[in-house]
């Protein structure tokens, strides 16, 4: 058998497609973000970050970066084991308790990642639960989707953001079986926000538990960036919160929270929480003081949320299109894999700004973009800068502008 042939082979057919994957190589510098170094064929070169998940800046975040050294410095490097067994350190102890506080709840419970939160806890809750039903939104992120798949529970997909096709569903399965209704706040390609009160009231007509990704979301949104759910009032409608430590907490790890039964159910059941090394306490110091600083400070989200609306005025000034949404995300919509790259790397190459390019399976073939996500350390002349190299590439590439 020939192997290699087998993998070649396949990694063409992605080629030909213009979906194969590129990664690039960077290089972040503590106090210049967005700025960071781009190692290309020619060495490295600075470059300004667009597409950075860090929304807020905090990875670099003085008191953030000070509680990882000294905590390292004081704990040494790993946990040195599975939470159950040595690895449980003060620090998860900690930051479980300051995120529980963040959502209103109980309880809450650390993973190695958002990824595994979502796969772990929603495998978990339908094979747990005897019957269980998992309502996915459509547009759901993998690794619900994974966790649910893993689950072998019953599956009904509704229609995204919409609770009349989520009640026709419900309303389809006998009452007595345990419904899961699994949804996002922020969907991170489009920017859309859930109807989360409206979905919540379904939910309830019909008995069933609400489980909300706010991966988009923490930090980013509500008074103390507890999510969508605080800022709009409603996360005690919510039975399961799950959140991301690595995107605007700017560290690294994944969470949930909920009641205390709900959490420990987790706990004792999760194979992808039990058997599997625990945060480094110098993470978990990081991500405790970042939550704990944006908890308290408006100023970066005040400052985001300036800088978002500049970039869309701009945008909308050149007849740039952007797709419209009430979030900090903004898809660039090109509408082709090649053309998508290509416009990436003249970004890169020419103009020495980052933003990947978003193609298939990420989003649907057809609706390629630039996903373009500005920050509060993004300069007025930073955007102006970007748009102006979009405007010159519209006009060099013959894009399609959006008609004022
Ligand atoms: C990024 C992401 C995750 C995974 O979080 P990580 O901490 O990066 O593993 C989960 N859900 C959504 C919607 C995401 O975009």
């Amino acid at each position: 058998m020939d192997f290699e042939k087998l993998f070649r082979d396949q990694l063409t057919e992605l080629k030909e497609e213009g979906n194969y994957r590129i990664f690039a190589e960077m290089e972040r510098r503590c106090g210049a973000f967005p700025k960071a170094d781009n190692y290309g064929p020619d060495g490295k070169r600075e470059v300004t970050v667009w597409c950075s998940n860090d929304y807020l800046g905090m990875g670099q975040h003085p008191d953030v970066v000070r509680a990882m050294v000294e905590t390292a410095e004081a704990c040494g490097t790993g946990a040195g084991g599975t939470r159950n067994i040595s690895g449980t350190v003060h620090q998860h102890v900690e930051l479980e308790r300051e995120l529980a506080d963040l959502h209103g709840k109980e309880a809450a419970l650390l993973f190695s990642s958002g990824y595994v939160s979502n796969w772990a806890a929603l495998s978990t809750l339908g094979s747990r639960l005897p019957g269980a039903v998992i309502l996915s939104d459509s547009l759901n992120h993998a690794s619900m989707i994974e966790g649910i798949r893993h689950s072998r529970a019953e599956k009904v997909i509704w229609k995204h953001n919409d609770p009349e096709d989520l009640n026709r569903r419900l309303a389809a399965i006998p009452e007595g079986r345990p419904k899961i209704v699994a949804f996002e706040s922020v969907y991170s390609m489009d920017g859309d926000i859930a109807p989360i009160a409206e979905i919540c009231d379904v939910a309830d007509a019909h008995g069933a538990m609400t489980y909300i990704d706010e991966v988009h979301a923490v930090g980013m949104y509500g008074p103390r960036g507890g999510g969508v759910a605080e800022e709009l009032g409603l996360m005690d409608r919510i039975t399961l919160i799950e959140g991301t430590l690595g995107k605007a907490f700017g560290t690294f790890g994944g969470y949930i929270t909920g009641s205390a039964a709900l959490c420990d159910f987790i706990r004792s059941f999760a194979s992808g929480f039990i058997f599997t090394t625990a945060l480094p306490p110098a993470v978990a110091a990081a991500a405790c003081t970042s939550v704990k600083h944006l908890k308290r400070s408006q100023l970066e989200r005040a400052r985001q949320r300036r800088q978002v609306a500049l970039l869309r005025r701009l945008l909308d000034e050149k007849g740039i299109p952007h797709m419209p949404n009430p979030s900090h995300i903004i898809p660039v919509m090109i509408g082709d894999p090649v053309k998508c790259r290509m416009i990436s790397d003249m970004l890169m190459d020419d103009w020495g700004i980052y933003v990947q390019p978003i193609n298939y399976p990420t989003v649907p073939k057809g609706l390629e973009r630039l996903r373009i996500t500005p920050g509060p350390l993004h300069s007025d002349d930073d955007i102006a800068y970007l748009v102006e190299a979009l405007n010159s590439l519209w006009q060099r590439c013959a894009i399609a502008r959006a008609v004022a």
